[in-house]
């Protein structure tokens, strides 16, 4: 499948990787919408949350906690930041591989959408 993020986690795309493990790797957002922003996505494809069900549990716990841990090494934990996942068309998902943007750095609206 030509996947963008696939093609990250592959390697194929030079990319500036701040974390990887054996489920996840980071980098940052190509195009940032504030100071932080950052990408924490899963190595197997998934497409949205839709595809999300319990089985995913600790991958979804996992996600978070390295969120956090990237987070308190960019100097945001803090002052606070934000975890954001688009699902779908009308939540906004323009990458059809699930990822969890942390965004900081900057006050954030209290607006979502
Ligand atoms: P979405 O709207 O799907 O939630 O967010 C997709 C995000 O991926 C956007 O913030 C966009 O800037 C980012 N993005 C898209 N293509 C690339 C890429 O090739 N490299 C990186 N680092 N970020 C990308
Ligand atoms: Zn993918």
């Amino acid at each position: 499948m030509d996947c963008i993020f696939c093609n990250i986690v592959a390697g194929k795309i030079p990319n500036d990787i701040i974390y990887q493990d054996e489920e996840v790797i980071a980098f940052r957002d190509i195009n940032p919408q504030s100071p932080v922003h950052l990408l924490v996505i899963p190595r197997k494809h998934f497409t949205s949350l839709v595809q999300i069900t319990e089985r995913e549990k600790p991958l979804m716990g996992h996600m978070v906690t390295v969120a956090n841990q990237l987070a308190k090494d960019e100097g945001i934990s803090e002052t606070g930041y934000r975890l954001v996942i688009n699902c779908g068309q009308q939540g906004g998902q323009l990458v059809p591989h699930l990822h969890l943007h942390v965004m900081g750095g900057r006050q954030l609206s209290g607006q979502l959408g």
